[in-house]
């Protein structure tokens, strides 16, 4: 399976690396995982042990699954002939994944490269500002967020935090982030018919009372991934897109989970017939081939900084030095054209459908299973303590739930641990390559979790 020397790789992870979203004392009473193979959704670690991987490398990555080895040879034949140029020059993979890009995304004509999704976010934000600064007399800087979504964790986008506990202590913020209320029907903060209606109503609620004057953007994930995995009730983002018409406000969707097929359509604002004014992804542009992200705009955003001509100074005044890395439009090509070859967006659709059923069939048997939801290969299973009074299940137990899938060699994920009270939702993102088999094997290892946990 592996043949490289693996001897003394425990040690030095534990004496040398800091590893991301972790408590180390966790290191004391086991060893880290490393991770030093994969083969389609199959990853295998430091002990030979083969996991079937429900999450796409953790957090939602890995679409085309691994070791795709025409990504790879896609990568090397480029950085060998050239692997970076930065400032205004562009580069050969660099436009023609812009063009590939922007036909998937009807009313999107501009690509502007970075690498991570915090830093597209970022640059959106930035973009924000200084629209307002050049046409509106430095109104309309305020930039809305939705309780619930996360953007990236730089402080710009801990700024546009809705999960509180992800933000804290690293205070103070950036002034003009402004949260809106979630639209979680299941935790539902209405008691209306038309719930959908009524969730974005909430968002012109707070324009009103922020002044529409001053509020440049509404920002939102298209499908809350690690705030719970909420789909958006129906009639929902129909109405956002009209208040932001009404109030001439930008529309910023923050692809960086859904995007790039991960809901069975390219993007996942597509589901829904919205017309956005800039767009955010990241994970699976390469599917972690490479780092890459793209902030993603319509001609009329462009135009705003180009018809000014004549100022020097009156241009996007921004740079990412490593947006000027050709590894990541080379792999976002070839990832793309493995997407569209394999017809990995109907598989997605039909693999998602299949997952759900299977979750559906869990709540029917679990009484802990309080709500299930998803779209495409993306789905969330809610846990209760008591179904009637949807009280949360306690994050321990939760967390024994992953941890009896990982012992039966399925990686699970769960709603960070960052909204208290709300960190009870099992998270499944399998790659889009998923089989019928592979998704009944995850199905089987919840129940069976669920089963050993709490029944
Ligand atoms: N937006 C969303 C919706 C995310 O889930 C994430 C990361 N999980 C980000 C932005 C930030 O992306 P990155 O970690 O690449 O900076």
């Amino acid at each position: 399976m592996y043949d490289n020397d693996l001897s003394g790789i425990v040690e030095a992870d534990r004496a040398h690396v800091w590893h991301h979203l972790m408590q180390h004392r966790a290191f004391d009473a086991k060893d880290p995982r490393i991770i030093v193979e994969g083969r389609g959704l199959r990853v295998w670690d430091q002990n030979g042990t083969e996991f079937l991987d429900a999450v796409s490398g953790g957090v939602w990555t890995v679409n085309v699954g691994y070791g795709r080895e025409s990504i790879g040879d896609a990568i090397r034949d480029q950085v060998v002939r050239m692997n970076y140029f930065a400032g205004s020059a562009g580069s050969i993979p660099g436009a023609r994944f812009a063009e590939m890009l922007t036909d998937k995304m009807p009313g999107m004509t501009r690509v502007y490269y970075t690498n991570s999704g915090s830093e597209a976010n970022e640059k959106a934000f930035k973009m924000v500002r200084q629209i307002a600064h050049k046409r509106y007399g430095g109104k309309k800087t305020k930039v809305l967020f939705r309780e619930r979504d996360y953007h990236g964790t730089t402080i710009g986008a801990l700024s546009a935090c809705g999960q509180q506990q992800r933000a804290a202590q690293y205070g103070p913020f950036a002034p003009d982030f402004v949260e809106v209320p979630h639209c979680l029907e299941y935790r539902a903060q209405w008691d209306v018919e038309n719930y959908g209606e009524r969730a974005a109503d909430a968002i012109e609620e707070v324009i009103l009372r922020e002044g529409p004057e001053t509020v440049g953007a509404l920002c939102l994930e298209p499908v809350t991934a690690g705030g719970g995995v909420i789909v958006p009730p129906k009639g929902y983002w129909e109405r956002v897109q009209e208040i932001c018409r009404k109030y001439d406000i930008l529309l910023h969707i923050d692809e960086v989970v859904c995007g790039v097929g991960r809901t069975g359509e390219w993007f996942g604002y597509q589901h829904y017939g919205v017309k956005p004014d800039m767009v955010t992804m990241a994970k699976g542009v390469a599917s972690g081939y490479a780092a890459i992200a793209c902030l993603v705009t319509t001609e009329a955003v462009f135009d705003l900084f180009r018809t000014d001509a004549g100022d020097p100074l009156d241009h996007f005044r921004d740079i990412s030095t490593f947006g000027g890395c050709t590894a990541g439009p080379a792999a976002a090509i070839e990832n793309m054209r493995i997407i569209e070859a394999e017809g990995l967006l109907a598989n997605t659709t039909e693999m998602g459908a299949r997952l759900m059923a299977g979750l559906e069939g869990l709540k029917e048997k679990h009484a802990c299973v309080g709500d299930v939801r998803g779209l495409g290969l993306f789905a969330g299973a809610e846990l209760v303590a008591d179904r009637k009074t949807r009280e949360p299940m306690d994050e321990k137990l939760v967390a024994q739930v992953v941890g009896a899938c990982d012992r039966r060699g399925v990686i699970i994920g769960m709603t960070n641990r960052s909204i208290p009270g709300f960190n009870n939702t099992l998270c499944l993102s399998p790659a889009l390559i998923s089989t019928g088999d592979d998704i009944d094997m995850i199905v089987e290892a919840i129940d069976a979790a669920i089963g050993e946990v709490a029944g």
